[in-house]
């Protein structure tokens, strides 16, 4: 099945921010899209390269270390400041993870005091608060009328400006800073997150959110015209099955889906 309907996503940084395999975000979205009649071309971007926003629909950024990150951010402000902020303002996509979700916000202060400049994106910072155990475990958020479920394991704490807003409010687990109940940020179709392991294949609505905001973009088409113009059938019940077996989130998992 092809449409002719063609996506190209960017990896940035996937050798070095790529904790938890958040990288199988991008291989399930090509996948996925590729249930659709989409073909997804996926590129890469690391220390010293640049990116042609035009020719780019969806950008991705996985987590990484504290150290990971203070390898990567200088080169971040350079090479790619400039390119995701015209992204953001045209209406591109981009997921952005724990440590990559901390550099697309102000600014990340590390234990021993080190500040790690983000790109200002969100409008937020992260501070790794000394004496406070990690915020790890499985979590669930509600998102518009849908649940996400991920993992989470992160020392800072991030905190939201008033104005930004989050990505969800937290059913389960800690998100932002384990506070006030705020997981993630979103700027236009720019999404941060603290969920890892991944993402999308266990969030399968959200990453149809993702492909229909970039079949609109680009072919000025909703994924549901896809759908029913070629009266596509797809099969979830492997991504249900796989959501109901999260520890923690059984009984939440069970009460929506
Ligand atoms: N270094 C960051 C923290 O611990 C991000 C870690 C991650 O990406 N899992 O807060």
């Amino acid at each position: 099945m092809n449409y002719n309907l063609n996506l190209n996503a960017i990896d940035l940084y996937p050798e070095i921010m790529n904790i938890y395999g958040d990288r199988g975000n991008m291989l399930y979205f090509k996948y996925r899209a590729s249930l659709y009649g989409i073909t997804v071309n996926i590129g890469s971007c690391s220390i010293g390269e640049k990116f042609d926003t035009d020719k780019t629909d969806i950008m991705f950024i996985g987590g990484g270390q504290d150290s990971e990150q203070a390898l990567i951010y200088k080169d971040f402000i350079t090479n790619k400041k400039n390119a995701l902020k015209d992204a953001k303002d045209a209406g591109k996509i981009m997921l952005s993870i724990c440590g990559g979700y901390q550099l697309l916000l102000n600014y990340y202060k590390t234990l021993d005091n080190k500040i790690i400049e983000g790109i200002s994106i969100f409008d937020g910072y992260t501070a790794a608060e000394p004496k406070k155990p990690r915020l790890t475990g499985n979590i669930a958020s509600a998102f518009k009328d849908k649940i996400i479920v991920g993992f989470e394991n992160h020392s800072g704490r991030t905190y939201l400006s008033e104005s930004q807003q989050n990505f969800g409010k937290v059913l389960f687990g800690f998100g932002n800073n384990g506070v006030d109940k705020t997981e993630g940020a979103i700027s236009n179709n720019f999404y941060g997150t603290y969920m890892h392991g991944s993402i999308l294949p266990k969030n399968f609505q959200f990453c149809d959110i993702i492909i229909d905001t970039a079949v609109k973009n680009k072919y000025k088409i909703a994924l549901n015209e896809i759908i029913k113009k070629n009266n596509i059938n797809i099969d979830n019940n492997f991504e249900i099955n796989a959501r109901k077996d999260i520890r923690d989130l059984k009984k939440i998992i069970n009460r929506t889906i």
